[in-house]
């Protein structure tokens, strides 16, 4: 087996019940939603840095769910193995 391989364990989404992060990806739209997307997956910001924008604009998150839901290991997303 191979690093290429074991993508096919990639955790799969859930469609109920998202945690705090889960469910505001699914409130936020265009730009927002852009941006959102950009603090967690690409622009390599500390869940603290991520946590205080969100913090700052009303938005009610738990610290702790961020880097969960980052790796998937929060419960939006169910292990395929
Ligand atoms: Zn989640």
């Amino acid at each position: 087996m191979a690093l290429v391989d074991r993508l096919e364990d990639t955790p799969i989404r859930r469609p109920w019940l998202p945690c705090s992060i889960g469910a505001l990806e699914e409130t936020l739209e265009g730009s927002e939603a852009d941006a959102f997307y950009a603090m967690l997956h690409t622009l390599g910001w500390s869940a603290t840095r991520v946590y205080h924008a969100l913090e700052a604009e009303g938005y009610n998150v738990g610290k702790q769910s961020i880097n969960r839901h980052r790796s998937r290991s929060c419960r939006c997303f169910q292990a395929t193995s």
